[in-house]
C-alpha cells in the first residue's frame, strides 16, 4: 500500500464534510446592499476614495492604499454609496467600510482592467511576462482565500535572493465541514490549473504540485486528468488536521523544514490556495477584479448546507435566509470552521475576501466544557504540528511572562487549536497562546 504524504503532529476531529460536499456552488444573487470593509488583508488598510452620495460601478476602486504591503477594495456591485463609516466586521472589531445600496443592474465600470490571456485553454502556454501577471493580480485586489489574506501580488514577488523550486497549490482544505476549495477543484478544474500556471510565472517557479487530502478523491481524479509531467503534480497528503498549514504541507510534500521565523521561499517553495488560483484565472481572464468568492454555509443549524458564490460584501444575515435559514435555535455562528473560525456575534458582518465559510452549529456540536487542571499528560505537545510546548506556553501567558512565551517559540504557533482540541482537561491553550502572541507583538513595536 502506497504510504501517503504525511507530517509530525495534527489531530483527526470529525470531519463533517457530508453535509455540503455534494452540493454544487449555486449563485447567490447580490443583496441590496453590500458592506465593503476597507481592510480585507494583511497589510495596511485602505482609504475610502468615494463618499456618500456617490455613484458607483461593480468593479470600480472603492478603497486604496500606497503602501506597498496592502491590496485594493472594489464595489461588488453598481449602486449609490450610502455612507463610508466604521461597521462590525468578523473579526470583532469595527472597520471602515463603504455602504452601498444595490441598483441591481450591476453595470460594470467601463475603465477595467483589459483581460492579459485571450484563450481559457487549461493547456496553453504562458507567454505572458510575469510582471504583467502580477501588475492584474495587484490592480485585481486578489488576496489568499485560504484563510491567510496575505496580497497575493506581493507573495508572487520573492525577494531577489531567492530562488522558486516549487509552487505548491494547497487543496487539502482540512478544517473539518469546509467545502468550498474541494467544489472549485471539481467544477472549475480548468481555472485552478490555469491559476496555477499564472501563478507559477509570476513567482518564477520551476514546477507546480497540486496537494490534496486523501478525503476528497473525486477532486483527486479530475485534477489528475489535467497533470503534466515534469509540468504539474497531483499529490494525495494524508487527511489530518491541520494538513493545509503552509509549513505542514512543505514539510509533508516536500520534506522541507521552514525554519522558525522563517518564510516557504526560504526553502525554494511557495504556497497558494486552489481558490486563490481560481482567483487569478478569473481575473486574467475577464479582467474583473476580486468581487466574489465560493463559501460553504454549513453545519446542522442551517436547513441548507451548500457551496455559494456570493458577493463581496454580503451580510451573514442574508447568506442564512438563502440557506432556509436556521435549523432550530443556534448555538455558535462561526466564520470558517470550527477549529480556526471566529465566532460571530452580529449577523450584519459582511463576507469578506478571506471567508471560507459560514458555520452553524446546534448547541450538541457546539459542546461547551470548563477547563479543569492540567494533569500534565503532554498530549498537547504530541499534536503540536510546529513542536511546541502549549502547556509551558499557557502557563507563562496566565502570569504575564511574556519574554519566557517568546523564548519558547510562542510566535511560531499557527493558532490551529490541535492543543486545545485534544486537551482531556479542556484549557484554553491557544486563547492565551493568541494572548501571548499580541504581547510580544506589542512589545516589539515599543522596543
Ligand atoms: S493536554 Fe491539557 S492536560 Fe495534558 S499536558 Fe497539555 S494542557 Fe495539560
Ligand atoms: S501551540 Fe499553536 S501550533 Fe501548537 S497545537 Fe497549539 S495552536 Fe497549534
Amino acid at each position: 500500500m502506497k504510504l501517503l504524504k504525511n507530517f509530525k503532529g495534527g489531530v483527526h476531529p470529525n470531519y463533517e464534510k457530508q453535509h455540503s460536499e455534494d452540493k454544487p456552488i449555486q449563485v447567490l444573487p447580490a443583496p441590496e446592499v453590500v458592506v465593503m470593509p476597507l481592510q480585507q488583508h494583511v497589510g495596511a488598510p485602505c482609504d475610502p476614495v468615494v463618499k456618500k452620495g456617490d455613484q458607483v460601478l461593480m468593479g470600480q476602486v472603492i478603497g486604496e492604499s500606497s503602501y506597498a504591503i496592502s491590496a485594493p477594495v472594489h464595489s461588488s456591485v453598481s449602486g449609490t454609496v450610502l455612507a463610508v463609516e466604521p461597521r462590525p466586521s468578523v473579526t470583532g472589531r469595527s472597520v471602515m467600510s463603504v455602504v452601498i445600496q444595490n441598483d441591481g443592474q450591476d453595470t460594470p465600470i467601463e475603465e477595467q482592467q483589459n483581460p492579459i490571456l485571450k484563450s481559457s485553454d487549461p493547456n496553453q502556454r504562458i507567454d505572458v511576462d510575469g510582471n504583467l501577471i502580477r501588475q492584474a493580480i495587484n490592480a485585481a485586489g486578489v488576496v489568499g482565500l485560504g484563510g491567510g489574506a496575505f496580497p497575493t501580488a506581493v507573495k508572487v514577488t520573492p525577494p531577489d535572493t531567492s530562488h522558486i523550486e516549487y509552487l505548491l497549490i494547497n487543496g487539502s482544505e482540512c478544517e473539518p465541514y469546509l467545502t468550498a476549495d474541494q467544489r472549485v477543484m471539481e467544477e472549475y478544474p480548468d481555472k485552478v490549473i490555469l491559476g496555477a500556471k499564472l501563478l507559477a510565472k509570476a513567482a518564477g517557479a520551476e514546477k507546480i504540485i497540486i496537494a490534496i487530502e486523501s478525503n476528497k478523491p473525486e477532486a483527486i481524479k479530475i485534477l489528475e486528468k489535467y497533470a503534466v509531467p515534469n509540468e504539474i503534480e497531483v499529490i494525495t497528503v494524508v487527511t489530518k488536521y491541520p494538513a493545509g498549514g503552509e509549513r505542514m504541507l512543505i514539510k509533508a510534500v516536500l520534506n522541507r523544514e521552514v525554519p522558525s521565523g522563517g518564510y516557504p521561499h526560504e526553502v525554494g517553495v511557495l504556497v497558494h490556495n486552489v481558490s486563490t488560483a481560481w482567483a487569478v484565472a478569473e481575473t486574467c481572464l475577464t479582467g474583473r477584479p476580486l468581487i466574489e468568492r465560493v463559501i460553504t454555509v454549513t453545519g446542522s443549524g442551517i436547513k441548507e448546507p451548500g457551496n455559494y458564490l456570493v458577493r463581496i460584501g454580503t451580510p451573514f444575515k442574508n447568506i442564512v435566509e438563502a440557506a432556509g435559514g436556521f435549523n432550530g435555535q443556534p448555538e455558535r455562528v462561526l466564520c470558517g470552521g470550527p477549529m480556526m473560525g471566529l465566532a460571530q456575534f452580529n449577523l450584519d458582518v459582511p463576507v469578506v475576501k478571506a471567508t471560507s465559510g459560514v458555520l452553524i452549529l446546534t448547541e450538541k456540536e457546539a459542546q461547551k466544557y470548563e477547563p479543569l487542571p492540567c494533569i500534565k499528560c503532554a498530549r498537547c505537545v504530541d499534536v503540536c504540528p510546529v513542536y511546541l510546548m502549549p502547556l509551558k506556553l499557557e502557563a507563562f501567558a496566565m502570569n504575564e511572562m511574556w519574554e519566557q512565551a517568546e523564548e519558547y517559540g510562542a510566535m511560531d504557533c499557527i493558532e490551529c487549536g490541535c492543543c486545545t482540541y485534544i486537551c482531556p482537561s479542556k484549557r484554553y491553550l491557544v486563547h492565551y497562546i493568541r494572548l501571548a502572541k499580541q504581547e510580544i507583538i506589542a512589545a516589539r513595536g515599543k522596543n
